[in-house]
């Protein structure tokens, strides 16, 4: 079941990039044939998406939806391809998420974002009401978790996210370094 989903998810992006989708494909399902994928795991694929977001000419922040171990949606920031201020990698994977699963509310759905979400992110995840939140780099910058605010653990908000961050924290920032040094 979960081996026919990442399949199915993979089929779809593969219309895009069918010749890496395969190797991509492949090696996912013969990587997890004997053990679940981990938070680790989950992350090198939002880290894949910060690199393609990267290589259109975003700022390369990647973003990855995941329920019950499977991957629902994915995304890299969208903002310049789509003139949407709004299109951070996490709205993108959010909106996607709730298409597929015909639901507004995504309980239970756990968000892997390489860098600490803006306010505008983590207000869309209280109201998607999903339950794990898992990112790589604080952003001291506009980060809202922890570093600028702390909008999923505020106690006037009746819902709360769980949070794990700095996983390939180092990664994830040497990605946005490169990129706007480059930009420089
Ligand atoms: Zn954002």
């Amino acid at each position: 079941m979960c081996e026919l989903s990442f399949s199915l998810n993979f089929a779809a992006f593969g219309s895009l990039f069918p010749h890496t989708i395969l190797v991509k494909q492949l090696s996912f399902r013969m990587l997890f044939f004997f053990r679940m994928p981990t938070d680790l795991d989950f992350m090198q694929f939002a880290l894949d998406e910060a690199r393609a977001a990267a290589a259109a000419g975003e700022v390369p922040i990647g973003a990855l939806l995941v329920c019950e171990n499977k991957i629902i949606a994915q995304s890299g920031n969208r903002t310049i391809r789509d003139n949407d201020p709004t299109a951070h990698a996490e709205i993108v994977a959010l909106r996607e998420g709730s298409r597929l699963l015909s639901n507004y509310r995504l309980s239970g759905a756990t968000m892997y974002v390489t860098l600490e979400p803006c306010a505008m992110c983590a207000g869309a995840m209280i109201q998607a009401r999903i339950a794990k939140l898992v990112y790589g780099a604080d952003d001291p910058r506009g980060g809202a978790v922890r570093s600028c605010f702390e909008v999923l653990s505020h106690p006037r908000l009746n819902h709360r996210v769980e949070v794990a961050s700095g996983i390939l924290a180092e990664e994830s920032s040497a990605l946005l370094q490169s990129f706007f040094a480059a930009r420089r």
